[in-house]
């Protein structure tokens, strides 16, 4: 393998960042360096970028999902490598992720008889995006004998070639919640005659979140918090709307469920009570990222059978976070690690710098697992 070209690939990618959807040069840049190495790369027939390839025959088919969308950041011009994009920058990692996948694919075109099967790699747009790329990609003709998905996301705090494992939740869902709330409006000299929107609100705002820790199970982990309130244009006319827009996050598929019904519930009754209108709206979700335990379970195993004991990592607790990755898990089952990025700065902020040394031990022992699943007989 020539882990130098890799390291240049993630170098040309980190300087020509682009935002989610718009990654028509990524997509060119990877079709260019499939091609180079004989590797047919397929457009999605749904999204005008990002696109897929794959290695190997047979009938036995992992995917692996590398995200390719960068965020609009600028980035701290004292890094080493930086975008010669004012305003966009590879603040997640996924520079490294696309370099990734195309390192599997390279890794297999020249050790065919490591690959019993095939890897099929997806090179997801609009990862950063609500709603994401991957709403898209599962609709696409591309699922046929697909037993498993992985993916990898670096994980700058932690030390270059370590891997982080979870058995169950690894990141949790997130829908973006707007309720609109709506009175008669009126004088604020005689708020006794309307309702007073602005004090109904406080109320709502308050007594919602008692609600919802009264009601949930307390095992359950939840965050629900309101990101912006609108209402009112002056100081005596009181409004006749205020809107507000939240997020709530969960670990587990069923608490979000059931949580979006005690919103949805609350906001009926309490709209009752005060003499309002409430309409609730969920304009995107994204489910919770939950491992196959089958799979877990396997990566735990091949970690130890292949002396990489040491390279893993069991955290407890897993992200609030959220990645559309989940979606791909209501189709196929997955597994979504973490990998040591060995680096300085924090995701999605302008001083995050990792380390380039990451790939080589990455496809590495990604190439190793995926052979390892392909050459079960189950
Ligand atoms: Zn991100
Ligand atoms: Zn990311």
């Amino acid at each position: 393998m020539n882990w130098a070209e890799l390291n240049s690939i993630q170098n040309y990618l980190h300087i020509h960042p682009e935002l989610s959807f718009q990654e028509f040069k990524t997509s060119q840049f990877i079709e260019q360096t499939l091609k180079r190495w004989d590797i047919v790369f397929h457009r999605f027939k749904n999204l005008s970028t990002g696109g897929w390839a794959e290695i190997g025959s047979g009938k036995k088919v992992y995917a692996f999902r590398a995200d390719i969308d960068a965020l609009p950041i600028s980035e701290s011009k004292e890094h080493s490598v930086v975008s010669a994009k004012d305003n966009i920058m590879h603040a997640c990692g996924h520079d490294y992720h696309t370099t990734i996948g195309l390192g599997l694919l390279k890794y297999f075109s020249e050790n065919p008889e490591m690959l019993k099967g095939k890897l099929r790699v997806i090179f997801q747009p609009g990862e950063e995006a609500a709603p994401g790329g991957a709403e898209k990609v599962v609709q696409e003709n591309i699922w046929h004998n697909v037993k498993g998905i992985l993916t990898v996301h670096v994980k700058p705090q932690t030390e270059t070639g370590k891997f982080l494992l979870y058995h169950g939740p690894v990141q949790a869902s997130s829908t973006s919640i707007q309720i609109k709330l709506s009175g008669p409006g009126g004088h604020t000299s005689k708020p006794s005659e309307t309702v007073d929107l602005i004090q109904v609100a406080g109320q709502f705002i308050v007594q919602i979140q008692a609600y919802l820790n009264q009601r949930k199970d307390p095992r359950d982990s939840i965050a629900f918090a309101f990101g912006s309130i609108h209402g009112g244009s002056t100081h005596n006319i009181i409004p006749d709307q205020i809107l507000l827009r939240g997020t709530l996050r969960t670990l587990d598929n069923q608490v979000l469920e059931s949580c979006l019904k005690l919103i949805r519930d609350f906001s009926q009754t309490f709209a009752r009570l005060y003499r309002i209108e409430a309409e609730v709206q969920f304009p995107t979700n994204c489910p919770a990222t939950i491992n196959d335990p089958d799979l877990s379970r396997k990566f735990e195993d091949f970690m130890l059978k292949s002396g990489r004991d040491k390279d893993l990592l069991k955290p407890a607790k897993p992200s609030m976070g959220a990645d559309d990755f989940a979606f791909y898990l209501q189709k196929v089952p997955g597994l979504y690690l973490l990998v040591g990025g060995g680096g300085k700065g924090h995701l999605h902020s302008a001083n995050l710098e990792l380390d380039p040394g990451l790939i080589k031990p990455t496809v590495q022992t990604m190439a190793a697992f995926i052979s390892s699943l392909l050459n079960t007989n189950v």
